[in-house]
């Protein structure tokens, strides 16, 4: 079973070094946290893996790392200067500040209202005030004069930095249709939502690629189209599933309704998730056609099309685009991870079951105590592991403390080393180690001599 309540894991998240909320010594910062020293591990193994399953084993996509702050006419031809807007209402009662769409969605609970059926505030049900449009992209100046001329976005999407790119990649990497362009980054909205934990925070990091396709025969009946859109759902379905070890029992795929589409869009599937207070967005695949070139196209002057060899004609390629939620997923990687059952001698232990290729911490190697002549051969074990895996050595308190601490921080193998190991009153040790399962809590004795070749194979793809 994974966690039930968020609570669990956001005190686990600051006990054990994942996520802290942001500036804590002056009063906290909403929507807004830092990684620690764990979380920046898990955050960039769930980014890798994508990496590995978007790009590497891939020969039709290419990575991109564009400029976070561009020229601000690239949001006014994505259309996130006129239309990225939220509908916001205050409370007249209580002066807390909501979303509209959220409220009638009821993400705040049983939505109420009136006699006259207009929604009322989900705090105090005080009266809200008529929806303001609220554009999410935050403004930056660039250099010391503080006018129109300077000014320019953070970015919201990464989306963006990709289309505009479209003909250096084309023409430097020699591809032809169809190929994607991959590029993780940090993203930042103007949310004023209260968020939930890390589920929605003013920054954030996206995992988006830009699937370039010939368009469609027939424009108003696509069907290579959408069957490119299913196959791109159906992959990424899977990479939750089977990469990241989320049960299908709480991942579904919902297609947004004609209304929710966008004018462009010819279609929009999002994979969800069963949060503990609902489904919830974590990547929304979207079908945007030519819309984003032929925008950048006509708002640039220069027109971002692909020459087709066959027809001898250029063209302006459709897209299919996945984009993704880092942070998010990795609220989800925690909360489907965790599990409280009992330990070896019967108590209630919390362990975080990762997959290994996402754990933080790959190996633990623990001395059974602190003494003296344990060290040098619990350090010799340290420093052949250290640089091929994720390690930590531990030698303070207690072994069964010990391993409740890995187990909570999702630590795959403990490798413990005892007087078998090093010898005692004059005999030679065995030269072997323990290692012990996090999930199975079993436990194996193996040579230091083929200790690698063990763990090897039980780390895959770490
Ligand atoms: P939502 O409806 O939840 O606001 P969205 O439809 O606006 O999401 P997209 O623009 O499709 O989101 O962005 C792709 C992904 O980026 C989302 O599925 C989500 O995982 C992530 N994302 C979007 N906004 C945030 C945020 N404020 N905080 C954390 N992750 C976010």
């Amino acid at each position: 079973m994974p966690a039930t309540d968020l609570e669990t894991i956001v005190s686990l998240c600051k006990r054990r070094g994942f996520i802290f909320p942001a500036a804590e010594i002056y009063g906290g910062f909403a929507n807004t946290y830092d990684y620690g020293p764990l979380g920046v591990e898990l955050k960039r193994n769930i980014r890798d893996a994508w990496w590995q399953a978007m790009v590497r084993e891939r020969d039709d996509v290419v990575g991109l790392d564009a400029a976070l702050i561009t020229h601000p006419r690239v949001w006014v031809a994505s259309g996130h200067v006129a239309t990225f807007n939220d509908p916001l209402v205050d409370c007249k009662k209580c002066h807390l500040r909501w979303r509209l769409d959220h409220i009638e969605e009821g993400q705040y609970g049983p939505v109420k209202r009136d006699a006259a059926g207009n929604v009322l505030c989900p705090n105090d049900g005080g009266e809200l005030t008529e929806p303001r449009q609220f554009n999410l992209m935050f403004k930056t100046q660039i250099g010391t004069v503080a006018d129109d001329a300077s000014m320019a976005f953070l970015p919201p999407e990464t989306a963006q930095g990709i289309f505009i790119n479209f003909e250096n990649v084309v023409n430097s990497m020699r591809r032809k249709l169809p190929f994607g362009i991959a590029q993780t980054r940090v993203s930042f909205r103007n949310e004023i939502t209260p968020g939930k934990f890390i589920f929605r925070t003013l920054e954030f990091e996206q995992m988006e690629m830009e699937y370039f396709c010939f368009p469609p025969k027939d424009r108003e009946n696509p069907a290579e189209y959408l069957a490119l859109h299913k196959a791109w759902i159906d992959a990424r379905l899977s990479w939750y599933r089977d990469t990241l070890g989320i049960d299908a029992s709480r991942l579904r795929v919902r297609y947004h309704e004609k209304e929710e589409l966008s004018h462009y869009s010819a279609a929009t599937a999002d994979v969800e998730y069963l949060f503990p207070w609902g489904w919830g967005e974590l990547e929304g695949i979207a079908a945007r056609t030519d819309f984003d070139l032929t925008a950048h196209g006509n708002e640039s002057g220069h027109p971002l099309t692909y020459f087709d060899e066959e027809t001898k004609e250029h063209i302006v390629p459709w897209v299919i685009e996945p984009a993704a939620g880092l942070t998010r997923t990795l609220a989800v990687t925690m909360l489907e991870a965790y599990t409280e059952e009992p330990d070896e001698k019967g108590e209630n232990r919390g362990v975080l079951k990762f997959r290994p290729n996402v754990a933080p911490v790959k190996l633990a190697v623990l001395p059974l105590s602190k003494n003296e002549d344990l060290r040098p051969f619990a350090r010799k074990v340290f420093d052949l592991v250290r640089p091929l895996w994720m390690t930590q050595y531990d030698e303070t308190q207690s072994i069964g403390r010990r391993y409740r601490r890995q187990d909570e921080i999702g630590t795959p193998i403990c490798i413990t080393i005892d007087f078998q190991s090093v010898g005692e009153g004059g005999q030679p040790g065995d030269e072997a180690v323990t290692l012990r399962d996090r999930d199975t809590q079993s436990q194996v004795r193996v040579p230091l001599s083929s200790l690698v070749a063990t763990l090897r194979e039980r780390l895959p793809g770490c």
